[in-house]
């Protein structure tokens, strides 16, 4: 994706990290084998602060308009490209783990898909463009939008969840988003054309660790339940991050990082 990596250059070349300004070059996501877990994870070209970094951090907006032009040029690009990079290995991964991908083959193996939702099946993008400063976070805003599904759909993302389903694949939300947003996170979903849901899990207000081992958890928990995990499909290397799944597939955030 040499036109995304050459916006990302820009983008990069003056962003924040930390309240610092970067120096570094922009490098492709590697994020280690601690946290990949022997795992291979497939993602744009993207260039985050470390991946191994345990602080949350946002872009702010001092390269704002480079941010936007981003996400009305290279982002489509970036997202499909990752979505058909999830199809074509999941495919491959159900003919091998479960013989094929006919529905009743798909469904007697017990294959589930594992998705994140925001900034992988839902857009937070419009919240951080009204934000003052833009692309901040403000978490009144971030709710206020949840609560209102004011979050576009990702539309590459839902494609991916569609093909899927088609197959009979089983399908599974591991969010950050606490369980008070659960009923506006499932019909936000639905109401964008993503109703069927074999497990919803959303984080307890008693867990606070890392999104990362919250994650792990969840995922742990569709593995103690009988289902085989394929593709985890998420916008943060914390949603794929040790282990637990069969493959990692990174859709394009440069706006902020979780860890
Ligand atoms: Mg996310």
């Amino acid at each position: 994706m040499p036109v995304s990596i050459a916006v990302l250059a820009v983008i990069c070349a003056g962003w924040l990290v930390g309240g610092q300004p970067a120096t570094a070059d922009p490098v492709r996501v590697d994020p280690g084998p601690e946290i990949a877990a022997g795992k291979v994870i497939v993602g744009s070209g993207q260039n985050l602060p470390s991946m191994e970094s345990s602080n949350p951090w946002d872009i702010g907006s001092y390269p704002a308009q480079s941010v936007i032009a981003y996400q009305n040029g290279g982002v489509q690009l970036d997202q499909a490209e990752v979505a058909a990079a999830a199809v074509s290995w999941t495919r491959a991964w159900l003919r091998r783990a479960c013989g094929g991908v006919k529905p009743e083959t798909v469904r007697r193996c017990r294959a589930i898909a594992v998705f994140d939702v925001d900034d992988t099946l839902l857009s937070s993008y419009p919240v951080g463009l009204a934000n003052n400063p833009q692309f901040g976070y403000d978490p009144a805003a971030s709710d206020a939008a949840v609560m209102t599904c004011a979050t576009p759909v990702i539309k590459a993302s839902r494609e991916v969840y569609r093909i899927f389903r088609s197959w009979g694949m089983a399908t599974a939300v591991i969010t950050g988003r606490p369980e008070s947003q659960r009923t506006a996170t499932v019909s936000c979903l639905a109401e964008n054309g993503m109703s069927t849901w074999e497990s919803v899990q959303l984080r307890p207000a008693s867990d606070t660790g890392s999104a990362a081992t919250y994650k792990k958890s969840a995922r742990d928990l569709l593995i103690d339940q009988g289902w085989s995990i394929g593709p985890s499909i998420g916008d943060q290397v914390s949603d794929m991050s040790y282990g637990s799944l069969g493959r990692g597939f990174l859709m394009p955030n440069i706006r902020y990082f979780l860890p």
